[in-house]
């Protein structure tokens, strides 16, 4: 008998003793993170039907009927959450010439297999912030064609002319007018009225949420990292707009006045945050603004922007400056309380190396098991879903195991043993 007739049965009250199906699957877990304490608890046992977790019992305990997955001398956590990614791309030497010589065909099956990475390394759920092959990529996981983490996708950036995410920075004019001036269709605004119709533009494409570039970035094709790229009122025009169809905003920002801006305007959340200060970090806490501080991408710029050639002229000052600036202010911004949520930007970084984040935030002087929490129970909150995150009944099963104690051992999230997402197994012991 199939799963659905059971439900039927169940919902019509002949099954009457607490369910249990034969699909079900009992995975023993030695010790098992609590997202939402931040505590390591367990033995715990939990039960998985279908996509969902059933229940959560004390201790290692037989399950009649249901499948057993043996991880008793594992530790495992709610499966973890990259706020920042971009699986559409990732960081080389030629990337600046990518546009110009990779047909859509090849860089979608790349990020095909960055996906594969991602979900491999632990990574169950990301929100990709900024590339148009993540919607299909999301569509395609979705619908079962190719293994990947469920993705949240912005779609194409929002940016201001000349800003971090306009499309035809650094093309000469020959190119730019066969191209033509991007507009909001193409995430590039100059007034709030843009604003608005680049965000209802966005929820035709079907996006998850909105990404702005709130001030200048890294990697763009243009002189400065900091300055302040959108008005007040154009982040504001854009966060209200995105509210209309519920999603959150999250600003990429490393300049103090865009950031300040960025979260007077209201958006969800700061991406990089790099020059923030005491006023910036007050303000965010006054106005429940969350960080993502993506100290992978500081890391790997700063390093890459010591090889000549790598990065442009234009862009390797920046990379130097910017990039070795990061874990500096996470470790400040943990200090003053600012809430804080797990980002990598990887397709800066390589994709799959997500959990060196967590090692980050710890040499930050973050406990592991807030680093813990950052990519489950608060990255949750950040998406605005109530269905990832936790390991608890109704939740899906997207559970990881670690040999090791995470939060004895951080080190131990860089090799995962186990990933299951949505009651599937996808890397096993
Ligand atoms: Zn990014």
């Amino acid at each position: 008998m199939k799963k659905t007739s059971y439900r039927a049965l169940a919902v019509l009250g002949i099954f009457s003793a607490p369910a249990v199906f034969a699909e079900s699957t009992a995975i023993q877990c030695g010790k098992l993170f609590d997202s939402a304490s931040g505590r390591m608890t367990g033995p715990k046992t939990i039960v998985v039907e279908g996509s969902r977790i059933n229940q959560v019992l004390d201790g290692i305990t037989a399950v009649p009927g249901a499948k057993i997955v043996d991880l008793s001398s594992m530790s495992c956590s709610p499966g973890f959450i990259d706020l920042h990614v971009h699986l559409g791309q990732q960081s080389n030497p030629q990337s600046y010439s990518e546009g110009f010589r990779l047909n859509p065909e090849f860089t979608i099956l790349r990020a095909v297999g960055y996906g594969q990475k991602t979900l491999m390394a632990g990574f169950t759920s990301v929100r990709d912030l900024g590339g148009e092959n993540s919607l299909a990529l999301r569509d395609g996981i979705n619908q079962g064609l190719v293994d990947g983490p469920r993705v949240w996708a912005a779609g194409k950036s929002i940016a201001t002319t000349g800003g971090h995410a306009d499309p035809t920075n650094g093309l000469n004019h020959m190119l730019a007018d066969a191209v033509g001036t991007p507009g909001p269709a193409e995430g590039v605004i100059n007034s709030p009225e843009q604003g608005r119709e680049a965000v209802r533009q966005r929820y035709k494409d079907g996006s998850d949420l909105i990404k702005i570039t709130a001030t200048g970035g890294v990697l763009s094709y243009a002189k400065s990292g900091d300055a302040p790229q959108f008005t007040v009122e154009e982040v504001k025009a854009v966060v209200d707009t995105a509210k209309d169809y519920g999603f959150t905003v999250a600003a990429h920002a490393h300049g103090k006045e865009g950031m300040k801006r960025a979260i007077i305007g209201g958006v969800t959340s700061i991406e990089h945050g790099t020059l923030m200060d005491e006023e910036v970090m007050s303000l965010m806490k006054k106005n429940g603004t969350w960080y993502v501080p993506t100290i992978s991408a500081g890391k790997f710029v700063a390093e890459k922007a010591k090889i000549d050639g790598y990065f442009p002229e234009i862009v390797r000052p920046k990379a130097a400056r910017i990039g070795a600036l990061i874990q500096t202010t996470a470790a400040n911004a943990y200090k003053a309380g600012v809430p804080m949520a797990f980002g990598t930007d990887a397709g800066v970084g390589p994709h799959g190396d997500n959990a060196k984040e967590f090692v980050f935030m710890v040499e930050a002087g973050m406990p592991a098991s807030y680093a813990l929490q950052a990519a489950t129970f608060n990255a949750a909150k950040v998406i605005g879903s109530t269905d990832i995150g936790q390991i608890k009944p109704g939740m899906y099963a997207d559970i990881v195991a670690m040999s090791k104690d995470p939060t004895q051992d951080i080190n131990t999230t860089l090799n995962v043993a186990f990933v299951m997402k949505d009651g599937v197994v996808f890397k096993g012991p």
